[in-house]
């Protein structure tokens, strides 16, 4: 049994595989279903999170990315637990203490597809190579595995718009059966 009411999910994966598209549909698609309607819904973008907040020891320019202040960063996400219902949006999934956490989404995709988003995105190319390699060594799936119990690990492809529909129906899906199996 879970002390919350609703179920925190964490979506994650390689930087361009979707998280942020992924989180936002999924937010938006349970805010109009009926059984999950009434839950106060958050999409929760950590990366942005840590920027607002300050949860960094500054900008790293070889990498261009913040360098993330982890304590800093669990001390202001606990302010936000509670209630549950929260979707998190974040590359890295170990961080997070496993009983935060209710169901771990990885998204995974094909590794060329992946290269061209993350240069449409305007990446440096070292970050670019990066993250490609990541992808292909599916570091945050085995990040995922390790942090979680298998049974709340899901991994599921973001190549297409279908598979994301498909994706977002069966996380909708998950979400009730978790509400039937933990309501009071
Ligand atoms: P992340 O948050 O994981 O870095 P984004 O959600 O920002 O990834 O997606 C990166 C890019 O890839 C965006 O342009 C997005 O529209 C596209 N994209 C992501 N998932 C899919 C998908 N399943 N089908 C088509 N395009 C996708
Ligand atoms: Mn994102």
């Amino acid at each position: 049994m879970s002390t919350r009411g609703w179920p925190n999910i964490l979506i994650t994966g390689t930087p361009g595989t979707g998280k942020t598209t992924h989180a936002a549909q999924l937010v938006e698609a349970l805010q109009q279903h009926a059984e999950t309607s009434s839950a106060p819904w958050q999409h929760l973008n950590v990366g942005d999170f840590v920027k607002e907040k300050g949860c960094h020891s500054g900008w790293n320019e070889e990498w261009q990315s913040w360098d993330v202040d982890e304590d800093k960063l669990l001390d202001e996400l606990e302010l936000v637990q509670g209630a549950g219902a929260k979707v998190l949006d974040w590359h890295t999934c170990d961080l997070f203490p496993e009983r935060w956490i209710d169901l771990v989404v990885v998204l995974r995709c094909d590794h060329s597809q992946l290269w061209n988003r993350l240069e449409k995105r305007g990446y440096k190319l070292n970050k670019i190579q990066e993250n490609n390699d990541a992808e292909i060594m599916e570091v945050v799936l085995n990040d995922a595995r390790e942090s979680y119990a298998e049974e709340i690990v899901v991994v599921l492809q973001s190549e297409t718009p279908d598979q994301m529909e498909e994706n977002v129906g069966r996380i909708i899906q998950w979400v009730t059966a978790w509400r039937e199996n933990n309501a009071d």
